[in-house]
């Protein structure tokens, strides 16, 4: 079976299917293979009508009284039914497919998968699903556990569906993604691609989806490493821009500084600065909790460069960021007779600028995707920083590396996601890390309570009063809720109508991810002046942004976000000198989780990712590293043992690479599948 032809040369799928699929980015066998069920649905647990509880339900019973109604509301009809078993009955409803009147035999059973839950006071079971109970028990079509497939364009699940029925034969010609062969016989994992992919898509158990999975997730980390370990034998062979290190010289800069290093701080910049005297480029990750002091570190490394005579180019992920940046790295960095250049979508003389960048005469670069585009060029660069790595896509960091010529820069990627030093040495073996575990001395932790809404008169507005009393500012965060634009939009809007009318005198103003970039920039602009008091927010605060006089933070909700995450949005206050708040709200019915009491506790980024690793096992702390730039689809970083088989696997693999590249040839799926991850890991 030949993985990368195109989904024409399969049973069943003619060119019109194909032409619809290509659309969805499903245009190879193997991006159709390793297009896997969202979910499953078990016919064989169905709930007793006398045991029902609100939320998914599977139930198997007789439909009868169907009617029609039409609302006053213009082209909404709802199809009203009771649905029977033999210990009680439920209503149902079903809006706009007034056709069920007529699908339905009331003499025959059929199972119904749907939400149950209270609707205008009155229980029902809302649009379910249907099918006849004879033909999901007839074993020979399709069994009682079903794969659901994500909706893709104008494919739905059952589409699908009809697909991998036609294709169930052809699972055994399924390849491995490294054949077993004399040449590689210590890196092999147990098991088959065909056999798990298999399990995948025509599980009669979730026990096989599991074991399919597992296989999969192997896969996949042994790809991730194994580009790790290929970057760094192939980063060993690059040319960089060795620095020459004068102690004085840094000495100094770093005695002109408004306050005394941290301990931290200090060994970090020694480490970077080690790093760019060697003629290989470094390749680091500097980790630091929020308000460790980053920045200033970044200084420093610019400060080294600069005055060996080149220049450096700081990437922020958004304008308002790389604003903040490039204002606080001109104070520290001017008074040396360095020049600082910002390049945002908002700059003004964009051309000016880049003129000046392309003779040299800008030496420290700061600026958004903006300093991606094509005409941005460089007379000496010698360090790329980029500023909160994870929300850079890989297309953009490739970009970076296509304007740097040889010899490569040097790489200085911070974060402020902790990730456990276990995870680092096998998923990020190419970077080295250097640690921000200490914050500045005098910093007040945040304090952090949980509140219930119905608290809110008594507890908490009093708090925002006295806080805006004294001149700060508030944080209002709402959830996002995902996939929907108009809930996201909505939700902010009304919890801002609301805080207009508790707060009347104030000024509050809302802020959400769909809104375009310079509405977004403008507001942020306006809240860190101090002409909005109260900022309602998603999660789009999120990201490093310096406003030292909001001290107060409530996040609504706060049950639905990871650990780190809340860790990440709490960071934002308290970041000057004044005591924080940081309320995290839950609606009046919900108890708080073990996991917002361990926030209330802690205030250190790495403790708390030990701890949500042994709350949670696989974990929302890897969510943004997962989702964003990792992009893993099926492996959890903490299944620790899996995690050590496959970089077992994968560093054999490299070395046995590394001393015969001919044999690489002879996988080119894996080339193909670790070169995603390699432009992931390094810039190089
Ligand atoms: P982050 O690591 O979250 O990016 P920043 O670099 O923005 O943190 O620093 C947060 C604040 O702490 C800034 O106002 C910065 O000036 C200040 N700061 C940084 N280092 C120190 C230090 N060693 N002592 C006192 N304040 C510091
Ligand atoms: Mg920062």
């Amino acid at each position: 079976m030949d993985l990368f032809a195109g989904i024409e040369t399969l049973k069943g799928i003619g060119p019109k299917s194909r032409e619809l699929l290509e659309k969805v980015g499903i245009s190879t066998v193997r991006d159709l293979l390793y297009f896997l069920p969202r979910t499953y649905e078990n016919y064989t647990k169905t709930t007793n009508l006398s045991e029902i509880r609100p939320g998914r339900v599977v139930i198997k019973g007789k439909i009868s009284d169907l009617i029609v109604k039409r609302t006053s509301r213009r082209n909404l009809t709802i199809t009203e039914g009771v649905i029977r078993d033999k210990t009680d009955a439920i209503r149902v409803v079903w809006f706009n497919q007034p056709y069920r009147v007529k699908q339905f035999d009331k003499d025959k059973e059929y199972y119904f998968i749907g939400n149950y839950d209270l609707n205008r006071g009155r229980y029902q079971l809302t649009s379910p699903t249907a099918r006849l109970a004879a033909e999901v028990e007839d074993k020979t079509t399709s069994g009682g556990f079903q794969p659901i497939y994500s909706t893709k364009g104008s494919f739905k699940s059952a589409n699908f569906k009809k697909i991998f029925d036609n294709l169930r034969n052809k699972f055994a010609f399924i390849p491995d993604l490294l054949p077993l062969s004399d040449s590689n016989p210590d890196f092999v994992y147990p098991g088959s691609r065909a056999d798990a992919l298999f399990k995948v898509h025509y599980a009669e158990d979730s026990k096989e989806v599991e074991s399919g999975r597992k296989y999969l997730a192997y896969e996949e980390l042994f790809e991730l490493i194994l580009a790790a370990s290929l970057n760094k034998i192939e980063n060993q062979k690059l040319r960089g821009v060795p620095l020459k290190f004068s102690p004085e010289k840094i000495k100094r800069f770093v005695n002109s500084l408004p306050f005394a290093l941290t301990n931290a701080q200090r060994k970090a910049a020694f480490q970077i600065i080690k790093d760019m005297e060697r003629a290989v480029p470094m390749n680091r990750l500097l980790q630091g909790d929020v308000g460790s002091g980053k920045t200033v570190v970044a200084a420093i490394s610019a400060f080294e460069a600069i005055t060996n005579g080149y220049q450096v180019a700081l990437l922020a992920p958004t304008a308002i960021l790389a604003t903040q940046h490039a204002d606080s790295l001109e104070k520290l960095l001017s008074p040396f007779g360095i020049s600082v250049g910002l390049l945002t979508g908002a700059t003004k003389k964009k051309d000016f600028l880049k003129r000046k960048i392309r003779e040299g005469k800008v030496d420290l670069i700061v600026g958004t995707h903006a300093l991606l585009t094509d005409d941005t060029k460089f007379k000496s660069l010698a360090l790329c920083i980029i500023d909160e790595q994870h929300r850079f896509g890989v297309n953009q960091r490739q970009k970076l590396l296509e304007k740097t010529l040889v010899p490569a820069p040097h790489l200085l990627m911070m974060t402020a996601t902790p990730i456990p030093r276990s995870l680092q040495l096998t998923i990020f073996g190419d970077l080295d890390v250097s640690i921000l575990n200490e914050l500045p001395a005098g910093r007040q932790p945040v304090a952090t309570k949980i509140i219930s809404e119905l608290n809110f008169a008594d507890e908490l507005y009093p708090k925002i009063r006295e806080y805006l009393g004294k001149g700060q500012q508030i944080y209002w965060i709402c959830k996002i809720i995902e996939d929907s634009s108009v809930s996201e939009a909505a939700s902010v809007k009304k919890q801002t109508e609301k805080l207009k009318k508790v707060f009347p005198t104030e000024v509050i103003t809302f802020l959400h991810g769909r809104m375009k970039p310079a509405e977004k920039d403008a507001i942020m602009s306006d809240f860190a002046a101090g002409k909005i008091n109260i900022l309602v927010s998603t999660t789009v605060v999120e990201v490093g942004v310096n406003v030292p006089n909001a001290n107060l933070m409530v996040i609504m909700d706060a049950d639905g976000y990871g650990l780190a995450q809340l860790h990440q949005l709490r960071g934002r206050i308290g970041r000057g000198s004044d005591a924080a708040i940081c309320f995290l709200a839950l609606p009046a019915e919900v108890e708080p989780s073990r996991r917002l009491k361990t926030l209330e506790k802690s205030n250190d980024g790495f403790y708390l990712a030990e701890a949500d690793l042994k709350l949670r096992g696989p974990g929302e702390i890897y969510g943004s590293l997962q989702h964003g730039a990792l992009n893993l689809q099926f492996a959890s970083l903490t299944d620790s043992r899996l995690v050590a088989a496959a970089s077992e696997n994968a560093k054999a693999c490299a070395r046995a690479f590394a001393k015969d590249p001919e044999l690489m040839l002879k996988y080119p799926e894996l080339g193909l599948c670790i070169k995603k991850y390699q432009q992931l890991t390094t810039l190089n």
